[in-house]
């Protein structure tokens, strides 16, 4: 039986992984910092440890007795967040330096690590008619500011692992991926969550505008979960040895996200634009060529599909937030 170490296992992605490496019969221990009822998912008949792993010992603990790690562990957001907690997101460098370190002193044979397309040299990214950054166009080196550094760091510290002490690692670009049990407020939430959460608004409490940050006309792409976890996975038992993109290829602009959000609403709102607003780079799409050639696949499921479940989701969620605002509303009984 294979058994893996999940970190962030409280989080959105590393949440859904949990769930497919038990279906595959993996025996899983899943590892986050925050308490378990703020977990978006947890499964049972999986150990879950609540360990803060920017402490060295924590990692080591996580670790021991275990023959892999899926190291998705770090504190991040959408924009809004990673442009102004540039510090915060370079200290999870302390994250992965110390699963590297229990990893290579506690036996561990193959190492994952999510790293991001915020990686990319920016200067690459000023085109919203981006043609798709390849894995090369991270060099010469200009990644996002804070948050993307990191992640460069921490891939080259993968490489260095693997080559100075022979353990197995796997790196990951992801491109925004989005999808139920993910954030969908309260500020770290990404772009697809956020539009659905707005749209939805409209419905439940008649709020009909929605404010654009920037103009609109900046592109990106957005990866299903689904597609996700099967990428993960499948880069995970792969040779690839470098850094490889984890991403649709189906490039839209931020106003095409909201069409496609109305579509699946049935109704459209007042569009505001935030000039002001974080916005990142101007246009961003993955170049799937290293993927299809190495895993002859490349993830596939549209944004209209994709976003239909989400959006379905995010408002069962808000309509139980109203439901049980509404009875807090009521004077409580007290009983003594
Ligand atoms: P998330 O915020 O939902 O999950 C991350 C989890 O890590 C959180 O539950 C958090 O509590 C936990 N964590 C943070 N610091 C910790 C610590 N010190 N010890 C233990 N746990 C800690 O994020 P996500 O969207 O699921 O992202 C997972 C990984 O994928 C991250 O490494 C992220 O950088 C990377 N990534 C995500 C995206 C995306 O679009 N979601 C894009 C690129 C890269």
């Amino acid at each position: 039986m294979k058994k893996a170490v999940v970190t962030g296992a409280g989080g959105f992605i590393a949440g859904h992984l949990v769930v497919a490496l038990k279906n595959r019969g993996y025996q899983v221990r899943a590892v986050d910092k925050k308490p378990l009822n703020q977990w978006y998912q947890v499964s049972e008949d999986v150990e879950n440890l609540i360990l803060d792993l920017n402490i060295k010992e924590n990692c080591y603990r996580a670790a021991n007795g275990y023959n892999e790690v899926f190291n998705l562990a770090a504190d991040m957001g959408g924009m809004g967040f990673i442009e102004t907690h540039k510090a915060e997101c370079m200290l999870s460098v302390l994250i992965n330096t110390h699963m590297l370190m229990a990893a290579r002193d506690c036996g561990i044979e193959r190492f994952f690590y999510a790293s991001s397309a915020c990686v990319y040299n920016g200067e690459k990214q000023t085109d919203p008619e981006n043609p798709g950054l390849k894995e090369a166009d991270a060099y010469p080196a200009l990644a996002e500011d804070g948050y993307g550094w990191e992640k460069l760091f921490s891939e080259r510290m993968c490489r260095h692992f693997m080559e100075d002490y022979g353990l197995i690692a796997r790196v990951a670009r992801f491109h925004n991926v989005y999808g139920p049990y993910g954030t969908y407020d309260g500020g770290r939430e990404k772009a697809p969550a956020a539009i659905c959460r707005k749209v939805i608004d409209k419905e439940l409490y008649g709020n009909d505008e929605i404010v654009i940050w920037g103009d609109g006309h900046q592109t990106r792409s957005f990866m299903y979960i689904d597609d996700c976890i099967k990428g993960i996975i499948d880069i995970m038992y792969s040779t690839i040895e470098e850094p490889i993109n984890l991403g649709s290829s189906e490039m839209v602009s931020v106003n095409q996200l909201v069409d496609i959000v109305e579509g699946i609403a049935g109704y459209k709102l007042t569009r505001e634009y935030d000039p002001d607003a974080p916005k990142g780079v101007r246009g961003r799409n993955s170049e799937n060529t290293l993927i299809k050639q190495y895993l002859g696949w490349e993830p596939s499921i549209s944004l209209k599909e994709g976003l239909t479940s989400t959006y379905a989701w995010i408002r069962e969620q808000m309509v139980k937030d109203k439901e049980n605002s509404a009875k807090s509303a009521y004077p409580q009984k007290h009983t003594h």
